[in-house]
C-alpha cells in the first residue's frame, strides 16, 4: 500500500491505513478540533464503513462531545480520527497523520465550521479561492 495511504502517531505506536475512496477531503475549524489537535485548523479525509482500518497499536477515545469520540494516541496524544454516532461507520481520519498528506487536498465543499475559524489564520486551497 502506498505511503500517502497509511499514516501514524508522532511515537510510531499506533498505525492506520486507508482502504477506501474517501467521502470527502477538508478542512474543520471547530474548537474543538483546535483543543484535540492543538493546531489552528483541522484537516480530515472522510472515509465511508471499512475505508479505514488500524494496522498496529491500541488507539484510546475521548468523547468530546455526546455521540463524538476521537481517536489518539494514549503514549504520544496525536489526535488521529473523529467518529460520531449520526455518521455510523464513517471515520474521519485527521489528514495531517498520513505519512504523505500532500496527495488529499482539501476543498471548500469538505471544509466545516468556517464560522469558527481563527481570524488571523487564512487559507488558499489548491483552487485559489481563500476560505472565509
Ligand atoms: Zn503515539
Ligand atoms: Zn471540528
Amino acid at each position: 500500500m502506498a505511503a500517502d495511504h497509511e499514516g501514524g502517531c508522532l511515537c510510531g505506536a499506533v498505525r492506520y491505513r486507508i482502504q477506501g475512496e474517501p467521502l470527502g477531503v477538508g478542512l474543520c475549524h471547530c474548537r474543538s478540533c483546535r483543543l484535540a489537535t492543538g493546531g489552528p485548523v483541522a484537516g480530515f479525509v472522510d472515509l465511508p464503513p471499512g475505508g479505514f482500518v488500524w494496522t498496529a497499536g491500541e488507539p484510546a477515545f475521548y468523547a468530546s462531545s455526546p455521540g463524538v469520540r476521537r481517536g489518539f494516541c494514549s503514549t504520544c496524544g496525536t489526535a488521529l480520527t473523529f467518529e460520531a454516532d449520526d455518521l455510523p461507520g464513517e471515520v474521519h481520519l485527521l489528514s495531517a497523520t498520513l505519512d504523505d498528506p500532500a496527495p488529499w487536498v482539501p476543498d471548500e465543499a469538505g471544509t466545516t465550521y468556517t464560522e469558527e475559524r481563527i481570524c488571523w489564520l487564512k487559507l488558499k486551497l489548491p483552487d485559489q479561492r481563500e476560505t472565509a
